[in-house]
């Protein structure tokens, strides 16, 4: 049996498209457009090609895309008038400070002075919470596992009743999607089970997911005989292994691998995401599309 491919690529136009025509529609209707502010402190390449692509992805949309760039220097004190300058911002409808911010600074303090409502991460403190309660309450569920259920919901698995086992419990990938796939509701319903580093079946648990979310960050951690015929599997795990010289730049790329047996595992599930190309592409796109959420609350239209 080979696997359906679950294409990150694919589902993030599609996405895109429907937010770049719902802007369209609001801008028509109400004369306002999604605003987005990305602070970017310092000078960390990789935070700068992060930031690129999101200002990239939000320019395309029609957003209006605000880059304020700050010195490495800057004090603490100094961030925090910036953030209540934006939350103070009709205009902005989403604040996204890159991350890791220079050691001088708390991120903590940084992130949760942002007003929840225009905390497009979702990993606010009271965004965590309106995401435990479920329901209307949520606003903005954070961009990779919003990515990830809308991956599982558009490529037709069925999730109510589902037995779905998340491997990890970070903030920001395993213990939200667990709490996003017990919720009541569409996309959801499912019987969940979160495993880590002290459980002690990993692969008794694994083998019994009818839809396994694996995010380790441990390369080939998940192995073929763990996975129960026809599963849906979503890696989240980006692995840098190695380099090697692009094709098409000439350039020296790494090589990425995820936290699943790719090759193996694709002749056993049902449906199956690629590294790279799989869930990656997904969280800008999902960050998009609660900066879209964040203006139609204020409007009143979401
Ligand atoms: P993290 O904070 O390091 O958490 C990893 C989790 O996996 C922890 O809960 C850890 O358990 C568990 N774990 C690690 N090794 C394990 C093992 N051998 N057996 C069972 N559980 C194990 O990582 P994260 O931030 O959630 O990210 C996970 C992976 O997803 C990384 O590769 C990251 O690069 C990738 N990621 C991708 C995207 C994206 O594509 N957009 C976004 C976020 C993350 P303990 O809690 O017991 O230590």
């Amino acid at each position: 049996m080979t696997a359906k491919l679950i294409k990150g690529t694919e589902i993030r136009e599609k996405i895109l498209n429907e937010v770049e025509e719902e802007v369209k529609k609001i801008k028509e209707e109400h004369g306002v457009v999604p605003g987005l502010v990305t602070i970017l402190v310092g000078e960390n390449p990789a935070s700068i090609s992060y930031v690129t692509l999101k200002i990239k992805t939000a320019d395309r949309l029609g957003f209006n895309e605000v880059q304020d760039n700050q010195p490495e220097d800057i004090s603490e004190e100094e961030l925090l008038a910036l953030i209540d300058k934006y939350n103070k911002d009709d205009a902005i409808h989403g604040i996204l400070v890159q991350l890791p911010l220079p050691k001088h600074i708390d991120e903590k303090k940084i992130l949760n002075a942002i007003d929840p409502d225009k905390d497009v991460d979702g990993f606010h403190p009271v965004n965590v919470g309106r995401l435990m309660i479920g329901g209307s309450e949520v606003r903005f569920p954070p961009c990779t596992p919003a990515g990830i259920q809308e991956m599982i919901v558009r490529s037709g698995v069925e999730t109510e009743g589902a037995e779905v086992v998340v491997v990890g419990r970070s903030n920001i990938v395993g213990k939200p999607i667990a709490n996003m796939m017990i919720q009541k509701g569409p996309g959801a319903n499912s019987t969940v089970t979160v495993v880590h580093t002290r459980t002690k079946d990993l692969a008794g648990h694994c083998k019994r997911a009818d839809i396994l979310v694996v995010a380790a960050g441990v390369p080939g951690l998940v192995k073929p005989e763990w996975i129960k015929p026809g599963a849906c599997v979503i890696d989240v795990g980006v692995n840098r292994v190695g380099e090697k010289i692009s094709e098409k730049t000439g350039k020296k790329v790494a090589i990425l691998k995820g936290d699943v047996d790719f090759d193996a595992a694709k002749e056993i599930a049902g449906s199956i995401t690629p590294v790279p190309g799989g869930v990656g592409p997904m969280t800008i796109t999902m960050l998009m599309k609660n900066t879209l959420k964040s203006l139609k609350f204020r409007l009143g239209i979401a």
